[in-house]
């Protein structure tokens, strides 16, 4: 498996062909917190061993963090610790979304996958074995900070058509800035996010399950690369 991960060094972008890819097929760009797997429940699991509970109200990750009572959030700082700790402890505990390894195994017979994710690096070995373990056998890479210039920088080395599905507004606009060919969806894997979480459906298709994303990214794979 280690062999199929790859650490973003600071100026050099992964080699799809030396990963494995053709680079005349199409080429599917997939994150993996609250795309394929969920995220917020997991880490809310973890919270709850540590003594502290997540509580979904809006969508700002560490501002739903709380003591049991507590009115209050818990501080950024703190948050921001337990969430590293998550990324070197619990991060290979999380639930698949449902459909999305079943999704991926259809769309990987016309495509090449690529899961690229912003988990910290702590979590490189437990998320590369997670998604093993899920049936999402697929190179990793991990990145930092917005998406764009990897995806831009990934995409330059196909020839086909490129799509990429994350849950976030800024990676996807950082997509639409730096690559603007690449084909953008949007998913909200968690239930209890999707009422809470920002979409830009005039700028990015925005759907929260696999099975209607798999058809509509096997609809858009099909033309040729605009
Ligand atoms: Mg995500």
């Amino acid at each position: 498996m280690a062999d199929l991960t790859t650490t973003l060094a600071p100026h050099r972008t992964p080699d799809l062909a030396a990963l494995g890819l053709d680079l005349t097929r199409p080429l599917l760009i997939v994150d993996v917190d609250e795309v394929l797997g969920l995220f917020m429940q997991g880490f809310g699991r973890f919270l709850e061993t540590r003594g502290y509970e997540m509580r979904i109200d809006r969508y700002a990750l560490f501002q739903s963090i709380f003591r049991p009572g507590a009115t209050e959030h818990l501080d950024l700082a703190e948050g921001r610790a337990l969430f590293d700790d998550f990324f070197r402890f619990g991060c290979g505990d999380i639930e698949p979304a449902p459909g999305g390894a079943q999704a991926l195994a259809e769309l990987s017979r016309d495509a090449g996958v690529v899961i690229l994710s912003n988990a910290p690096g702590q979590g490189r070995l437990a998320r590369a074995r997670w998604l093993g373990r899920q049936g999402l056998d697929y190179p990793l890479i991990l990145n930092t900070g917005p998406k764009g210039p990897l995806a831009a920088a990934l995409a330059r080395q196909t020839s086909g058509p490129c799509a990429f599905i994350d849950d976030l507004i800024p990676n996807l606009d950082s997509v639409a800035e730096s690559a603007p060919a690449v084909m953008r969806f949007q998913m909200v894997a968690d239930p209890r996010l999707r009422l809470f979480a920002p979409s830009a459906p005039e700028r990015h298709t925005r759907i929260d399950d696999w099975p209607q994303m798999k058809d509509a990214v096997a609809q858009a794979i099909a033309r040729p690369r605009g």
